[in-house]
C-alpha cells in the first residue's frame, strides 16, 4: 500500500455558485491543472477528486463541485451530486466572487454547511479584478460567522494563507480511530485469512486486508497472513499462541471450525462496521431477518463498484443465505459505489458491506438515514457469521455488543 486510501484521507471539498472560481482554486492549491476551467458557466459536472499532502495535516483529497446555484434537469442532478460530496466532508472551502458579493444562494448553503456542524472557511475570490479593502473582509466574517480570506484562483495568490487557515481549523478525528488496536497487544501474534480465490484481485490484497495489517503493525503487534486451506499448519508452525484471527467473512465457517475454541475470530467486514460505522446498530438490524415476510424488500449496498464474479457476494451469496434464513420470497435491490437511495422506507432491512472505500462521515450518514427511516441495517460479516451460527463468536471480542446477544 503506497498511498493513503481516499477514505482514510481528510476530505476539502470547494463548494460556491457557478463561476465563482471553485476549479481554478483547485488547480491552483493543488498546482496542477486538474480541473476544466471556462467563463461558462457550470463547466464542472462530475465532482472531481485530487488527492495531495497539505503540510501539517497529512493526506488530503481536495473536492471540485459543481455550482449550488445551477438550473434545469441537469442541473438539478449536478447540485444532487454537490450535496452528495457535502455529506462526506471534513472541511468546506466556500468561494465568493468578490465582483457580485453575497448573494441569498451563498448565505443558505454557508448556513447548510455549519448546520451540518462542518469546518468550513471562506474565499473572497477574484482580488485580481476588484481591489477589495480590509473592511469589506471584517463585514463579510461578521455577516457570515466564518473565518474569510482574500485570494485570486488565477494568480494563485492568497494560497499560503489559505492553507494556513484550513490548517488552523480542519479537525479529523477520524484518523485517531484504529482498526483493531484497542483488541491488541504490543507482541500479540494476529492471523488473517484472507481466501484467494476468483473473486481475489489479481497480485495484491485487498484494501480492508492492508489496511488491517498496516494497524497491527502500528500497534506493534506481528501480522501472519494466510489462506484458509492453509490455517491449521499456521497454527501448528507458531511457537506462540495467536491472540486474534480476522478472517474474509467468506470463509467464517471454515475458519471458525479451523481455529481452537480459545482463540478469537471475527471478520475484517465486522471490525470495518466498527470502525466506520455502528457495531451496535448493525447487531440490532441483525434480529429484522427473522421478522422478513414473502415480498418484503432488502436492499443490499456495496461501497464500491468492484467487478460482479459469478458467485458473487452481494448479487448471489447474502441473496441466497437471506432466502435460506427466512424460507420466503423475497425481493432485493442493489446499490454500489457512491450512490444510496434516499427513499429508503421502501426497504426492510439494508445490508450493507464493510464499507472500506467509504469515509466515516458517509457511513455515518447511512446510518443516519435508515435510523431517520426506521430502517434496519446490518452488516455482510454479521449476516454471514448469524448463518454459519457463529455470531456470538465473531462478536466475542467486543464485549458491548456482545453482551447484548445474550
Ligand atoms: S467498499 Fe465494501 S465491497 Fe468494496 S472492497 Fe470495501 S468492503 Fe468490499
Amino acid at each position: 500500500m503506497n498511498n493513503t486510501p481516499i477514505a482514510n484521507r481528510l476530505h476539502i471539498a470547494i463548494f460556491g455558485r457557478r463561476n465563482a472560481g471553485k476549479s481554478t482554486l483547485i488547480n491552483a492549491l493543488t498546482g496542477q491543472e486538474i480541473a476544466v476551467v471556462s467563463e461558462v458557466p457550470g463547466t464542472t459536472t462530475d465532482p472531481v477528486y485530487k488527492t495531495m499532502e497539505l503540510l501539517s495535516l497529512g493526506p488530503v483529497v481536495i473536492i471540485d463541485t459543481a455550482g449550488i446555484d445551477d438550473g434545469g434537469d441537469l442541473g438539478n442532478l449536478r447540485i444532487e451530486k454537490t450535496y452528495d460530496v457535502l455529506r462526506k466532508t471534513n472541511f468546506a472551502i466556500y468561494v465568493l466572487d468578490a465582483q457580485e458579493g453575497i448573494t441569498e444562494f451563498d448565505r443558505k448553503f454557508i448556513e447548510e454547511i455549519k448546520s451540518k456542524e462542518v469546518a468550513i472557511v471562506a474565499v473572497l475570490n477574484k482580488s485580481d479584478r476588484r481591489r477589495i479593502e480590509q473592511h469589506e473582509i471584517l463585514e463579510y466574517k461578521k455577516k457570515l460567522g466564518v473565518p474569510i480570506c482574500e485570494i485570486s484562483a488565477i494568480n494563485k495568490s492568497g494560497m499560503e494563507e489559505l492553507k494556513q487557515l484550513i490548517a488552523k481549523h480542519a479537525k479529523f478525528d477520524e484518523a485517531n480511530l484504529t482498526i483493531v488496536g484497542d483488541l491488541i497487544n504490543p507482541g500479540d501474534v494476529v492471523v488473517l485469512v484472507t481466501p484467494i480465490d476468483k473473486a481475489a484481485p489479481k497480485g495484491r490484497l485487498i484494501l480492508p486486508q492492508q489496511q488491517t495489517i498496516r494497524d497491527i503493525i502500528d500497534n506493534d503487534a506481528i501480522a501472519v497472513v494466510t489462506k484458509e486451506y492453509e490455517l491449521k499448519q499456521t497454527f501448528e508452525s507458531l511457537r506462540k499462541k495467536p491472540s486474534l484471527v480476522i478472517t474474509d467473512s467468506q470463509a467464517f465457517k471454515k475458519v471458525s471450525a479451523d481455529t481452537p475454541e480459545d482463540i478469537r475470530l471475527t471478520s475484517f467486514s465486522i471490525l470495518f462496521a466498527r470502525y466506520k460505522g455502528e457495531l451496535e446498530e448493525m447487531v440490532k438490524g441483525l434480529k429484522k431477518i427473522k421478522k422478513l415476510k414473502a415480498g418484503s424488500r432488502v436492499l443490499i449496498v456495496e461501497g464500491c463498484t468492484h467487478h460482479r464474479q459469478e458467485e458473487d457476494i452481494g448479487k448471489v451469496k447474502i441473496p441466497r443465505w437471506i432466502k435460506e434464513m427466512t424460507d420466503v420470497q423475497i425481493e432485493f435491490e442493489w446499490a454500489s459505489g457512491t450512490y444510496f437511495p434516499k427513499d429508503l422506507e421502501r426497504f426492510d432491512l439494508i445490508v450493507h458491506c464493510g464499507g472500506c472505500m467509504l469515509n466515516r462521515m458517509e457511513m455515518q450518514y447511512r446510518l443516519n438515514l435508515s435510523r431517520q427511516k426506521e430502517i434496519a441495517i446490518t452488516n455482510y460479516g454479521m449476516l454471514i457469521a448469524s448463518r454459519h451460527g457463529i455470531l456470538k463468536r465473531a462478536l466475542q471480542p467486543f464485549p458491548s455488543v456482545y453482551n447484548e446477544l445474550n
